[in-house]
């Protein structure tokens, strides 16, 4: 539906004209179930780009969850997992064990909050699908019975995935593009010293710096807006920014907005105050996943986490218009829509 527009961070235009002069402009193409835009600036090779893009549909065709709308039967190696359930482990490519663990992972630390295996959840609501609808409390608690991330078994050595029960499904949806801005980022050499902005609808890689010394700018958009209004500014270098909210993908029904991010404990979309979360990492599957995570876990749970977690920074924005920052988040407000208020418990430091 909607998912087609669903970039939550725009650059801003100044950023997006430094390409202009020289080199190969910024390429902008389908991918991953979104508008992905690639600016390499001065350095930017035509056969970069190529690569990038051949690489972020190669992405797709392993990790995507085609048989979402309408039960059809896909090909990824995910849907073969997905039509195996229950029935036996089936071999897949190492690099979407990778993807699982990770996804496991967060879903063990977020206690089932951030699940890979919602499949059936995302299936029968469709939202962002064809038939978006407000399912029946019967449909919903048979869905739900089939999430459990402890029903993933993974055997590395093997080289093998498996869902324990029959109609269980995985679906990567709040982690495959994170793990795809990496592989983009990681495509390009020399490593380390690019500049080059991935932004995979919205799931931003920022590399490198701006310019020399200079931070890139990147907008928070303002969730109760139109795409391209900013509460306010992240200034990063070399950091992945992604964002998770209400606006991303969601249907309206009876009044009511439904969103994409179902909550496993009650089948619904989650509703907690909150109306994004931007998640600032160095990696972006781990700021692609956190953005969901920490969007599932609210305010309090999630900030918590944040805190917790190394090299990671979080932006909250809540319905009654005031937005909390992590610790040491690289973030000005703009604008006076929104204000800036402290974290309602302190943040809290594991104890080392
Ligand atoms: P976006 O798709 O806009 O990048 P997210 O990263 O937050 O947003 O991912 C939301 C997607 O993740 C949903 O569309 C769905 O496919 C999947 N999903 C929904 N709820 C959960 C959940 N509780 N745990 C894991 N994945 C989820
Ligand atoms: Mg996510």
């Amino acid at each position: 539906m909607n998912r087609l527009f669903s970039v939550s961070f725009l650059l801003f235009p100044a950023l997006l004209c430094v390409s202009c002069s020289r080199g190969i402009p910024a390429q902008r193409g389908f991918a991953l179930g979104t508008f992905c835009s690639v600016n390499l600036f001065e350095a930017g090779t035509r056969t970069e780009y190529s690569a990038i893009f051949a690489e972020l549909n190669r992405i797709q065709q392993v990790m995507a969850f085609t048989a979402a709308s309408g039960g059809a039967e896909g090909g990824t190696a995910l849907d073969l997992i997905n039509r195996n359930a229950g029935i036996r482990a089936v071999p897949a490519p190492e690099e979407l064990l990778d993807v699982l663990e990770r996804a496991r992972y967060y879903a063990e630390l977020s206690g089932g909050a951030f699940d890979p295996t919602v499949g059936p959840l995302v299936r029968l609501w469709d939202i962002g699908g064809k038939t978006p609808r407000v399912p029946g409390a019967a449909e919903i608690q048979q869905a739900l019975s089939l999430v459990d991330w402890r029903d993933l078994l993974i055997d590395r050595a093997a080289g093998t995935a498996f869902l324990r029960r029959r109609g269980q499904s995985l679906d990567l949806g709040a982690i495959a593009k994170g793990y795809a801005a990496d592989q983009a980022a990681a495509l390009l050499r020399p490593p380390g010293n690019r500049r080059a902005i991935i932004d995979l609808g919205g799931n931003i890689f920022a590399l490198g710096e701006r310019r020399r010394g200079e931070n890139w700018r990147i907008g928070v958009q303002d969730p109760l807006e139109e795409r391209g209004s900013y509460l306010g500014v992240l200034g990063v270098k070399n950091r992945s920014v992604v964002t998770s909210g209400v606006y991303e993908r969601y249907f309206e029904e009876g009044g009511l907005r439904y969103h994409h991010i179902l909550s496993t404990k009650n089948g619904y979309p989650v509703r907690n105050g909150l109306l994004s979360v931007t998640i600032i990492a160095g990696r972006s599957i781990d700021a692609d996943a956190l953005s969901t995570v920490v969007f599932a876990l609210g305010l309090e749970k999630g900030l918590a986490l944040v805190e917790s977690l190394p090299d990671t920074e979080a932006v909250f924005v809540r319905e009654d218009r005031t937005v909390i920052l992590s610790s040491t988040a690289p973030f000005t407000l703009e604008g006076g829509n929104y204000r800036l208020v402290p974290p309602f418990t302190p943040p809290r430091r594991p104890a080392e």
